[in-house]
């Protein structure tokens, strides 16, 4: 089944519908502004089913998008890969209910509206500081050398004020 841009979760969940397709980043804008390119698309693979009494939307979403880098400018692709476990509430008891156990969506009046769903839940996994490959090696060394090789040693600043005071 392709990804319908909106679903009714009750008939969804009952007869446990199984969403698999993909978005182009062209047609999510939301996506397409927060990427350096608008190329590929969205892969999502998502299961409607009932976890504990609950509607729940489970699956993975997965993308190659154009990122710009943090550090040095420099646009790369980006391998998403996000895991999905929804719960989904339709008020906001339900979801205040939940959310210490699990996450929840809120859904109106029984209708999703999985394309903003699937755009929502990829903003989310994009890193908040997009490196690319050799800035993220570059940061990786930095750490792993230990801070008193890498900073000329310094006078603690409270034995310099000890010694003036002398
Ligand atoms: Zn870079």
């Amino acid at each position: 089944m392709s990804i319908p841009q909106t679903i009714r979760v009750s008939s969804a969940v009952n007869r446990e519908a199984h969403y698999v397709g993909e978005l182009p980043v062209k047609a999510l804008p939301r996506l397409r502004e927060a990427l350096a390119g608008d190329g590929g698309s969205v892969q999502a693979d998502l299961l409607a089913w009932k976890s504990s009494g609950y509607p729940a939307l489970s699956g993975t979403l997965r993308a190659t998008l154009d990122l710009e880098c943090r550090r040095c400018g420099a646009v790369f692709a980006y391998a998403l890969a996000h895991k999905l476990d929804l719960r989904l509430v339709s008020s906001e008891e339900e979801e205040a209910r939940l959310i210490r156990d699990c996450e929840p969506y809120q859904v109106q009046d029984d209708e999703l509206a999985l394309h903003e769903l699937i755009e929502d839940e990829t903003l989310l996994a994009l890193p908040m500081l997009p490196r690319c490959e050799s800035c993220e090696n570059v940061r990786k060394e930095a750490s792993a050398t230990t801070p008193e090789t890498e900073m000329p040693r310094r006078e603690n600043p409270f034995a310099a004020l000890k010694k003036l005071k002398l």
